[in-house]
């Protein structure tokens, strides 16, 4: 494994930024020095192991060579693909040096994005494990969270294990993997889980099985329909909160009211988009967060609310603010022994923690017109002005992370493929659309979700030129935020011995988002076109350039 110097890096922590090098030895971050102290350590290193290291390399038939880290003069200097002016980096034998200097370039955590739909197994149509997790990794997204509305869903034993053993093979990043109840194609593994009920018990066997227990990021509780028919409703959330064994397992729901949908359902007309945001109004979101909120108080069991879409929506978990859970004490004991996913140690959490989606963000519902069925999402987009209240919430620091609900779907399956009406929507209506393309808006079942992966860390870097939002509060609601909520260690920070997944990003560089671009196997992104400021130029994951 290489060992890496990142020299004079602009390091982006939670609380700001400081011009350090950053030493990386064996996929971790061996230590984070002062600017210029970087390529001393890294000679100590080497010299300590250099009789090893010579022989390992006589073995490889190289012959006799100097392990000394290169100096200025004989550094035989090979730009690499970062580009920028200055960004050079310089191989010697088993050292690459990468020179941070130049303007504009800073170095992050690989981001943790703690919501993604890979869509793998069953439904590879739209993406899967390797599709998908290159387009993370192309985004800046070292590690991915996966959601369980598969096919089978992933909500039994035998469904997780599967399923781990896939991400294993193809995931090109870290991964966890959640569990969900219920669910479409959930027959198959019937038994415990054909109801809703009986899925504590599997997610039980999960947590407890050490092997299997370190990929669960934690249990998806839908509390309104979406894809994948997972929902559990109410009694289904209050069924995992009330277990007392499963209290150190994180809890994320999609908070939308499901008796609230039912009483706008009759509102979608397929024919017109913007339905969408009429059939599932802000109302149901604010009466599903309500709803958990108050089960989460009842039970004293932290939960995280997913894709929160307006400021209606936070200030319900405003209310809980100053409400704490103390995680790792008096676990509950099943057959003599605790189960857990988020580490024993005893220690104090916010009770409620939200999230923010993209495309709550960066699109609003006066686009149904240029994107159709395209812009179609649960919970749906906003209006321009909420989409504004919520960019408000978040300077505020109201808003614990980012993470990216990427939900892909074939244009086949959105609509805008094959024979229809060509035409129903204004030609160039957006290159999501494509030349040729048309809307059947009598389509039935057509489904909700987009993706987002590739770029969200692009769209929030362009938004920190605009000033109101720095690249600290990336990092805090992307890196280190998640880390904490779902109790990884040692991810999420460029710290000594932490993992060593960093990106690093180019604040300057101007660049349209094309289809081309695009890694996601279904091939659309409904921000094509757009015009960022700020680039991914390089990723590194556990010491390795990718
Ligand atoms: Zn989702």
């Amino acid at each position: 494994m290489k060992k890496i110097l990142l020299k004079n890096a602009r390091v982006v922590g939670a609380d700001g930024i400081d011009e350090k090098d950053v030493v990386i030895s064996g996929g971790k971050i061996l230590k984070v020095c002062e600017s210029g102290e970087g390529e001393d350590l890294l000679a100590n290193i080497v010299d300590e192991k250099s009789e090893v290291t010579k022989a390992a390399d006589r073995e490889e038939g190289s012959g006799e060579q100097s392990f000394k880290i290169g100096s200025e003069s004989d550094a035989k200097s090979v730009r690499t693909d970062l580009g920028g002016e200055g960004l050079m980096g310089h191989s010697l034998h088993s050292c690459l040096i990468i020179d941070c200097s130049a303007d504009d370039t800073y170095v992050l955590p690989g981001l943790i994005d703690a919501h993604v739909h890979f869509r793998e197994p069953g439904l590879t149509a739209k993406g899967d494990f390797a599709s998908e997790s290159r387009a993370a990794l192309a985004g800046g997204i070292t590690t991915i969270f996966d959601m369980p509305n598969t096919v089978p869903p992933t909500s039994t034993y035998e469904a997780f294990k599967e399923k781990v053993e896939l991400a294993k093979e193809k995931c090109l990043c870290n991964f966890k993997l959640f569990a969900g109840m219920g669910g479409s194609g959930a027959p198959r593994y019937g038994g415990a889980n054909s109801n809703r009920f009986g899925f504590a018990v599997e997610i039980k066997k999960i947590a407890k099985d050490k092997k299997l227990s370190r990929f669960l990021a934690g249990v998806k509780v839908y509390m309104g329909c979406s894809t994948g028919c997972m929902a559990g409703g109410v009694d289904g959330l209050e069924r995992i909160l009330v277990e007392k064994s499963l209290r150190e397992v994180p809890v994320v729901v999609h908070a939308e009211d499901q008796n609230c949908l039912n009483e706008n359902v009759e509102k979608f007309d397929a024919a017109v988009p913007a339905s969408h945001g009429e059939a599932r109004p802000v109302e149901c979101a604010v009466e599903g967060v309500k709803i958990a909120c108050h089960l989460a108080k009842k039970y004293d069991r932290p939960i995280h609310i997913a894709h929160v879409t307006s400021r209606v929506e936070l200030d319900v978990i405003k209310k809980f603010k100053d409400e704490k859970v103390t995680l790792g004490r008096g676990l509950a004991k099943e057959d003599g022994e605790a189960v857990t996913s988020r580490g024993a140690a005893k220690k104090v959490v916010p009770l409620i923690t939200c999230e923010v989606s993209p495309r709550h963000l960066f699109l609003s519902d006066e686009m149904y017109g240029q994107f159709g069925h395209l812009l179609k999402v649960n919970p749906p987009v906003r209006s321009k002005e909420i989409v504004g209240d919520l960019w408000n919430a978040i300077y505020d620091g109201e808003v614990d992370i980012f993470a990216s609900d990427h939900s892909p779907h074939t244009l086949g399956e959105k609509g805008t493929e094959g024979s229809g009406l060509q035409g129903h929507f204004p030609r160039n209506a957006g290159s999501c659309l494509g030349s040729g393309s048309g809307l059947r808006p009598a389509e039935a079942g057509l489904p909700s979700g987009m993706p987002e992966v590739q770029t969200m860390l692009p769209l929030l870097l362009n938004e920190v030129s605009h000033g109101k939002f720095g690249l600290k509060d990336i990092v805090r609601m992307a890196c280190c935020n998640p880390a904490r909520i779902f109790g990884l260690e040692k991810v999420g920070c460029v710290a000594d011995g932490y993992r060593a997944d960093l990106v690093i990003v180019d604040l300057g560089e101007k660049y349209e988002i094309t289809r081309e671009s695009l890694l996601y196997k279904c091939g659309w992104s409904c921000y094509e076109g757009r015009v960022l400021k700020g680039r991914v130029k390089k990723v590194i994951l556990g010491g390795e350039i990718v």
